[in-house]
């Protein structure tokens, strides 16, 4: 399934707009106030019906996801990009899937219709990634000691059916062969009112009053006047922590990343010195290294889940202790946007653990015991070099392909 295109009216001025599913930043293109969307849960969509006018629709949950899935088994690792449905009502009723029929529509959000019962989800969240783990497991290697699964997209689609007789398919307008008016019946009873709101908070600076800015499907938003960052939480704008190392060099970019300190049971890993031992890096430790506190560094942007990893790796085994400024970098400076949450990036730190953990059989019993709690964050800005096809770290010996950065955008 590509990304699919929603439908939706401005909230300023009504006027009619298309946005993609992961765009967050949006901007009218008559009145070009600009909106940010949030919502307390997951979007909700409805796939767009073509039965007859005034007909009683008949709204099916399904489950959406898009993301990485990392499994881990004795020697190696299994990683995935999935994007699948799956019915969040198990029934035989109705096609356990959207199947082809969401790529070719465009959607809306779920809100009120006349004539329109919803049904009530029964497969939770948890539920579905339960039974994903089960699925990608299948074919690996036992035992799995190991799963995760990292930058999804979760969201529930809304497939419309009507009773003519049988059931019937709203966006084909034909008779679904698997379901019966009777045997639906019982789950019509378990419905609910679609009150799901979708705020649009106006991307206005709360400090300053300054135009926020950042990408479509930005997590955060920044200020370029008064040089802060902003990301939605209960409703609204709030300020998020951040800072970034200075650069000095021209054709500069900053990179957004997670740098977490966390709690690990099972290995000691507190300081650069623990590090070293547990990495078995070539250098040796040096007095003043068990005093430089250990964090972990993940990407704050999406790319692909092999390079996900590596990069996050290769951060935390290098441990920038560069001086951070507080803040946003300066004006001039090109900033790559936030797309991956601090919650996707504290679910990837066993796995970026397990790229440099030496030595190698260690791992087996580490990834079946070890707990990681994550403590505290921060998003840091980190300078890289634009060369002519990746950016590059001169100091951690990092560079990353623009290509992959371009591609990334459709995940
Ligand atoms: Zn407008
Ligand atoms: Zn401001």
């Amino acid at each position: 399934m590509p990304s699919f295109i929603i439908e939706h009216q401005c909230p300023q001025c009504g006027a009619p707009a298309e946005l993609e599913e992961t765009d967050r930043l949006v901007r009218c293109g008559f009145c070009r106030v600009g909106s940010y969307l949030h919502v307390p849960e997951v979007f909700r969509y409805v796939l767009p019906s073509r039965a007859p006018e005034g007909t009683d629709l008949i709204y099916v949950p399904y489950w959406r996801f898009k993301g990485m899935f990392f499994s881990c088994y004795p020697g190696g690792m299994d990683q995935r990009f999935t994007d699948i449905s799956q019915q969040a009502i198990a029934t035989h009723h109705f096609p356990v899937n959207v199947g082809f029929r969401s790529q070719t529509q465009k959607l809306q959000f779920a809100v009120a219709r006349p004539g329109g019962t919803y049904l009530k989800p029964q497969l939770t969240q948890a539920e579905l990634m339960t039974g994903l783990n089960q699925r990608f497991r299948a074919n690996l290697p036992k035992p799995i000691l190991h799963q995760a699964h990292i930058g999804e997209t979760l969201s529930l689609l809304y497939a419309p059916y009507y009773l003519k007789g049988r059931l019937m398919d709203a966006i084909l307008n034909e008779a679904v062969p698997s379901g019966s008016a009777e045997g639906i019946a019982p789950l019509l009873e378990d419905h609910e009112p679609p009150a799901w709101p979708i705020n649009f908070i106006p991307t206005l600076c709360p400090q300053c009053g300054w135009d926020l800015e950042g990408i479509s499907d930005a997590l955060a938003l920044a200020c370029p006047n008064c040089q802060t960052v902003w990301w939605a939480r209960n409703g609204k704008l709030e300020q998020l922590r951040t800072a970034y190392v200075a650069g000095s060099e021209e054709q500069m970019v900053y990179m957004p990343f997670w740098r977490i300190q966390a709690d690990i049971t099972g290995m000691t890993l507190e300081n650069y010195a623990d590090l070293i031992r547990v990495a078995n890096l070539p250098k040796v430790v040096q007095p003043g290294m068990d005093e430089q506190r250990f964090y972990f560094w993940a990407p704050a942007f999406k790319v692909r889940p092999h390079r996900f990893l590596s990069f996050g790796a290769h951060v935390t085994a290098s441990q920038p202790v560069e001086r951070h400024v507080a803040g946003y970098p300066e004006a001039a400076a090109a900033v790559h946007g936030v797309n991956l949450p601090i919650q996707e990036a504290v679910e990837s730190l066993k796995l970026i653990l397990t790229v440099f953990v030496r030595p190698r059989k260690r791992l087996e019993d580490l990834l079946r015991t070890m707990q990681i709690t994550a403590r505290r964050y921060r998003l840091v800005y980190l300078p890289f070099h634009e060369g002519p096809h990746e950016l590059i770290h001169r100091g951690m010996n990092l560079a990353i392909s623009k290509n992959l950065l371009a591609n990334a955008r459709q995940m």
